[in-house]
């Protein structure tokens, strides 16, 4: 069986992958690649929906995808969740300024409830357009008020919070392993929060869990607790809903590195003293930030940022080709965009959707060269397994892609393993190769085809196909559908 390393915020260590769900007992060779009863629970950091993912952010969660599909990959069936924030991000990162929803509101005169929703349904048509596996359970921290509220009564019972004049806020002085996952000492931590202070916190680390609202202004979204009304603190409801859905004790929990010294320290804090039980996640992931020439990062806040929309669609530059520049660098390590990067990116990615359309060639005009032993196709499986199971390698995994490509296999076994290779790559190359390239007048062509199918007319059909085959392609019926590929 492969071994999955993968690097740990927590320990600062590449560790190997141990689920939760599965005792070494279960394990028989039979399963050697399907691990029974192994969900491994996997807990992404959302969307702020008070405007458009970001290249950035979308950056974060190429990388979870691919995390999700190496996992897959690797036999284990996962089980997602991933929340969206629709109330409760304060434009400061300290409890201060704010309400990132009622901001976004007021600056398109909409209600904090329309925002909210247009920008969610925004986002889950960029990550279906990245090819972003659709997380099993999406959930948002506006349907999961009581949850939160239950859980700070939790940690209210158990001594940890206080009351100021405009909130519950966590002592954080009381959880003793505040700093694990940042590894910052606490005078180091308190030294950043220190931009915005709000004299009546008794630290500076200290956050809020649910905010008042405040006398004489009437919010759009505030809900009664048994501390007044108001709305709860940003992080609580990622501990709310991870512990809802995916128990008190899981196995994975990811973002940006943005969050490791506020946003997931806080979560752990909160969730670990009030479950009282530790570890509650075993394995943090972090992705590295995407920054503008320039080493500035990309933020949301800066409102000039680049969007799937506007950086590459309107250019006519097909949106795959941002997960195949991700895919070009290791997720732990900063990424640059420039037009140039995208421009290249879409080059490198047509490149490998042609390598793959040659090879389907041999297999329409039936020069089958027969499967060779499994051993060889196994040696560049096995290269590609050992790289993305080394903590995510996925340059390393595009490498061994060319390797296989530009090998002495036959077209139908390079055929079949790059298509394996996609399940992780992600780069939709089965579906690329069918369509994407065929010029105007072929495309035309194959549609009159089509149609004249439906209609039972094949004398009709049988014309058209004969005049796409002297235009130079192939015509296949397969049971997914039509295949057309070019012929030299
Ligand atoms: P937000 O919508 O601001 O809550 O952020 C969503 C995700 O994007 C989080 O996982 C952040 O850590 C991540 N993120 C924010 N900015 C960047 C960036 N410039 N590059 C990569 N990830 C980012
Ligand atoms: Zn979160």
């Amino acid at each position: 069986m492969d071994k999955l390393f993968l690097y740990n915020t927590l320990t600062r260590a590449k560790e190997e992958f141990k689920p939760i769900a599965t005792s070494p007992q279960d394990l028989t060779p039979a399963l050697s690649l399907r691990r029974r009863g192994s969900a491994v629970g996997l807990y992404t950091c959302g969307p702020t929906v008070y405007n458009y993912a970001h290249l950035g952010n979308l950056r974060s969660y190429i990388f979870e995808d691919v995390l999700k599909r190496v996992l897959l990959y690797n036999g284990y069936e996962v089980k997602h969740v991933m929340n969206i924030t629709d109330v409760g991000h304060l434009t400061g990162d300290r409890d201060m300024g704010e309400d990132k929803l009622e901001k976004g509101a007021r600056r398109e005169g909409k209600s904090a409830w329309e925002i909210a929703e247009f920008y969610a349904k925004a986002f889950k048509e960029d990550i279906k357009k990245l090819n972003i596996i659709e997380p099993d359970i999406w959930c948002k921290a506006t349907d999961h008020i009581q949850e939160q509220i239950d859980l700070i009564k939790k940690l209210e019972e158990k001594g940890y919070t206080y009351e100021t004049s405009d909130g519950v806020y966590y002592d954080t002085s009381k959880f003793k392993d505040y700093a694990k996952l940042s590894h910052l000492d606490l005078e180091t931590l308190r030294e950043g929060a220190r931009v915005e202070i709000n004299p009546e916190k008794k630290n500076l680390t200290d956050f809020a869990l649910w905010k008042f609202t405040p006398k004489g202004v009437k919010r759009q979204m505030e809900w009664d607790s048994p501390w007044g009304a108001g709305f709860p603190g940003w992080h609580i409801e990622c501990s709310a809903m991870s512990m809802k859905y995916l128990g008190e004790h899981f196995d994975i929990h990811c973002g940006g590195v943005d969050h490791i010294n506020v946003h997931h320290t806080n979560e752990i804090a909160q969730t670990e003293a009030a479950t009282g039980k530790s570890p509650w996640v075993n394995y943090w992931l972090h992705g590295a930030f995407l920054n503008i020439a320039g080493g500035k990062k990309m933020a949301k806040s800066e409102e000039n940022f680049l969007t799937l929309e506007n950086a590459l669609i309107k250019k006519g530059i097909n949106p795959l080709a941002y997960r195949f520049a991700a895919l070009q660098t290791h997720y732990r390590k900063p990424m640059e965009y420039s037009e140039e990067a995208m421009k290249n990116a879409e080059r490198g990615l047509e490149h490998l959707y042609n390598q793959t359309r040659e090879l389907a060639l041999p297999l329409l005009r039936k020069e089958r060269a027969g499967v060779r032993s499994l051993a060889v196709i196994k040696k560049f499986k096995n290269k590609f397994l050992e790289a993305i199971n080394g903590d995510l390698n996925m340059p390393r995994a595009l490498a061994v892609a060319q390797e296989l490509l530009k090998s002495d296999l036959s077209d139908e076994e390079k055929f079949a393993a790059i298509l394996d290779f996609d399940k992780v790559l992600g780069l939709n190359i089965e579906s690329a190769i069918k369509t994407s390239a065929l010029p105007n007048e072929i495309k035309q062509l194959v549609e009159a085809r089509e149609n004249a199918r439906k209609e039972k007319n094949w004398i009709e059909a049988d014309k058209l196909r004969k005049e796409i085959e002297s235009r130079g392609y192939a015509v296949e019926d397969t049971k997914e559908g039509i295949r057309i590929t070019r012929v030299k």
